[in-house]
């Protein structure tokens, strides 16, 4: 008898945390009242904002005023990229990004064409990975911005940020922003270590609520707000402030940092478990070998299209992905793979297994028996119908091997 549903999708959104579902409650239920009042209802809400934007600065070291809260990873990438472009504009309009980023960056950066910017794009090797140095080459003395994410959202490789950072520092007028949302859970993020002046995290993929989330912006930035109305957020983000909801985004972040030594090595473990089971002629895995982010497992399937490895695993009781959520449903391949040199047709056979900090090792072995066989049996369907007896694409399979068991990757503190 099946078992209850697995659900390997956290880099999608992560289940919401009752720690932080209880924080919330009473800011819903009595804490409702407008920061921006000067009566005692005002007070306390503007109290527990205070409060939110500071215990948000501590964990990413920085200082209270640095913290802008938005709407979730969206609006604080768009306002980093669009802000620093538009303040940057009278001394010039090129954008630098890398050729793996999230839409929320690849697709604000191409509205900004629109209005004569110039983008830039990075190429990555075929781990996913940009290389410092070309991210530096591709600046010149009319770039404003560049925007290389701090860990991958499909293939899960981490970003060389603080040796970007370094190299920018010799770059004066030229800001650095990383999209760190998908980081945020599992890495530790000090924007003086990592060399950033513009942030960006979202609540839900920390077990927070979706619809929240802060963008950091170092003193001094100059950031040209894009929505306009009342003066909150220091007039770089119109509009009454959820104060449950940075109450929440606190609390999340917290709880992932204080439980990070803990949580870190057990998911890269049960992440590595599954690898080995995952991984088998015909099914190699994609990103970095060894600087991914500890939860993320993805693979390229040879031979059959990963929405339909997808589809059939849901049937069989496991939630994951293609690869980005935003794309599921839609017939794009992804910008990824085809950035990290992947044929079209391998690139289609891409599948992400996503874990959490509630993945347990019951989950993690009752996957290792399903995705294998839900693959054969894929693969037999469509080679049946292809009358291909063997239906497995040989190409696929060169890429590296899953980590041995026991060893901890991507948890080199960026
Ligand atoms: N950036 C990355 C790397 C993401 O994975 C996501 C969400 O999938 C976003 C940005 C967008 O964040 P949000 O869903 O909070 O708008």
């Amino acid at each position: 008898m099946p078992g209850p549903t697995i659900y390997l999708d956290h880099a999608a959104t992560a289940p919401l945390r009752p720690e932080v579902l209880d924080a919330m409650l009473p800011l819903l239920r009595d804490g409702w009242g407008n920061p921006s009042s000067a009566h005692a209802a005002g007070r306390r809400a503007r109290s527990a904002l205070d409060e939110a934007r500071e215990r948000v600065a501590a964990v990413l070291g920085a200082t209270a005023r640095e913290i802008v809260f938005t709407s979730g990873g969206t609006e604080s990438i768009n306002l980093a990229l669009k802000g620093a472009a538009w303040a940057g504009s009278a001394k010039g309009h090129r954008i630098v990004i890398s050729a793996v980023e999230h839409h929320a960056v690849e697709h604000a950066a191409r509205h900004l064409e629109r209005f004569g910017f110039e983008v830039a794009m990075v190429p990555v090797d075929r781990y996913g990975r940009v290389d410092p140095d070309e991210v530096e080459a591709a600046i010149t003395d009319r770039t404003v911005v560049v925007s290389v994410m701090t860990a991958n959202n499909e293939v899960g490789t981490i970003q060389p940020i603080a040796e970007i950072g370094e190299r920018l520092r010799r770059h004066r007028g030229v800001l650095f922003h990383t999209d760190a949302v998908q980081a945020a859970p599992w890495l530790a993020l000090d924007v003086d270590a990592l060399g950033v002046d513009l942030l960006s995290i979202a609540g839900h993929k920390l077990g927070g609520p979706k619809g929240v989330g802060a963008l950091y912006v170092r003193r001094g930035t100059n950031l040209v707000a894009q929505q306009h109305g009342g003066g909150q957020e220091r007039y770089r983000r119109a509009g009454t402030e959820d104060v449950a909801y940075a109450t929440a985004l606190a609390t999340a972040l917290d709880l992932a940092v204080a439980e990070r030594p803990v949580v870190v090595p057990r998911v890269a473990l049960l992440r590595d478990r599954l690898a080995s089971a995952v991984v088998a002629q015909g099914v190699a895995l994609t990103g970095h070998p060894t600087e991914r982010l500890p939860n993320s497992l993805s693979v390229v399937v040879g031979g059959v299209h990963g929405a339909e490895v997808a589809t059939a695993l849901d049937l069989d009781g496991l939630q994951c992905s293609t690869g980005s959520a935003c794309a599921t449903g839609s017939d794009e391949v992804s910008h990824v793979l085809a950035a990290m040199g992947f044929p079209e047709e391998e690139a289609r056979g891409a599948l992400r297994l996503s874990l959490g900090r509630t993945t347990t090792d019951d989950e993690v072995d009752r996957a290792m028996a399903i995705v294998p066989t839900t693959i054969a049996r894929i693969r037999d369907a469509s080679a049946a119908l292809a009358g291909d007896p063997i239906g497995v694409d040989s190409r696929t399979g060169d890429g590296y091997q899953p980590a041995a068991h026991g060893r901890s990757t991507g948890t080199d503190g960026r």
